[in-house]
């Protein structure tokens, strides 16, 4: 990626790692390629071969400044993106605890990046940074105290990099500076988040000590009753890594519809009247409703409401029946924008007398080659 314009030179995929049918797909502006990769191929597995894909491409690799890696969780040392040596891989890795899904397989990036690459500096960008600046009100959970200072647990946040993004877009689009404005960001996707931003800086956000808080999302529960794991121990034979899996897995849109994770599926089967992907969809958008309401509360007068992820950027219906249940508190859709602002393009979908509210194409690749194009000079 052109750090400075955006500009993407070469995009690749690999997916369904440790499966059989791992791949690995590559684009640019005259190629679109899938290759598989070998049965079961790990995270180092598609690394090395996105490496080796680079020598096709001899221009570009030369041209190579920096590697900006993400890193999922950085804990509490971590408030803006940093040069990766061995101290950071040491905190990374003691980090991995908490997002033992994520963490290893974000190093195993990193030091096969490194192999490739040894000359390079090498960026990491956290997804939680972004949340470092919540009050302590809003990260502290109602537990007793020494589980914070003991063991770390409190609200840290995710999507970070995205909610960044969109923010500082949204800014832009409204004519004004960051540091001015009140905003709340929902990112929907397979994973959903949403954040409150006062004066520019996060203050609350719905992902917590782990990335299953908040609202509903493609298989993932969001909110529930913290009794229930001990519940489904206790009464109906769960072990406690069957409740993780079924609320990671197997909950959320794919859980209450029985039909599918896809917002696009559901909305197709919920047309066709299945009622189950219509309370699917129905529980989605009642619990944005809430969040979006509470989070009205605490932000002070809004500036705008901006949705992101594949949901908030292409689902006009999704956006439809949520805002439909907010125009007591000043918001309303312009139909036209809200079907028009789609597949990429961002902009406003309000109508003239509701508060702003933007769809925007999130990138985060941007944002964290941008960090890593700005460290890398403070590295010469
Ligand atoms: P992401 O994780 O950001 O890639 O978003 C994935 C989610 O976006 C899936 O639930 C998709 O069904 C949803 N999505 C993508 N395009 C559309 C669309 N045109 N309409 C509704 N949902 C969409």
């Amino acid at each position: 990626m052109n750090a400075k314009t955006g500009e993407t030179l070469l995009k690749g995929l690999a997916e369904n790692l440790f499966l059989p049918t791992a791949s690995l797909s590559y684009s640019n502006e005259s190629t679109n390629e899938q290759y598989p990769l070998a049965s079961q191929s790990d995270h180092t597995q598609a690394l090395d071969a996105i490496t080796q894909l680079l020598d096709k491409h001899p221009m570009l690799k030369t041209s190579l400044i920096a590697v900006g890696h993400r890193v999922v969780h950085g804990g509490e040392s971590f408030s803006e993106s940093v040069l990766i040596d061995d101290l950071v891989i040491d905190a990374i890795d003691k980090t991995s605890l908490m997002a033992p899904l994520h963490n290893p397989a974000n190093l195993a990036g990193i030091t096969t990046a490194q192999r490739a690459f040894p000359h390079l500096p090498h960026v990491a960008v956290f997804d939680t940074a972004f949340f470092q600046t919540l009050p302590k009100h809003a990260y502290m959970y109602g537990l007793p105290k020494r589980l914070y200072k003991e063991h770390s647990i409190r609200k840290y946040g995710f999507h970070g990099t995205s909610h960044y993004f969109v923010s500082h877009r949204a800014a832009k689009l409204l004519g004004k500076a960051i540091e001015t404005c009140n905003l709340i960001t929902a990112h929907l996707g397979n994973g959903c988040s949403i954040s409150a931003i006062k004066n520019g800086k996060a203050i609350d956000t719905s992902l917590g000590f782990t990335p299953l808080e908040g609202l509903v999302m493609g298989t993932r529960s969001g909110d529930i009753d913290p009794s229930l794991p001990s519940y489904l121990i206790e009464h109906l034979n769960y072990t406690a890594s069957d409740v993780t899996t079924m609320l990671n897995k197997a909950s959320g849109l794919l859980g209450i519809s029985g039909v599918s994770n896809d917002c696009r599926e559901l909305e197709a089967q919920a047309a066709c009247g299945d009622a189950n992907a219509q309370l699917a969809l129905d529980v989605f958008c009642y619990r944005l409703v809430k969040y979006i309401g509470s989070y009205m509360a605490i932000t002070g007068p809004l500036d705008a409401l901006v949705f992101t992820g594949g949901i908030g950027e292409n689902s006009a219906l999704i956006r439809n029946q949520v805002i439909k249940q907010l125009a007591h508190m000043g918001l309303a859709l312009s139909e036209s924008a809200n079907n028009t602002i789609r597949f990429g393009k961002s902009g406003a979908i309000n109508h003239p007398n509701s508060l702003p509210i933007f769809a925007i194409a999130t990138n985060e690749e941007w944002v964290i080659a941008k960090d890593a194009y700005e460290l890398a000079g403070a590295s010469d």
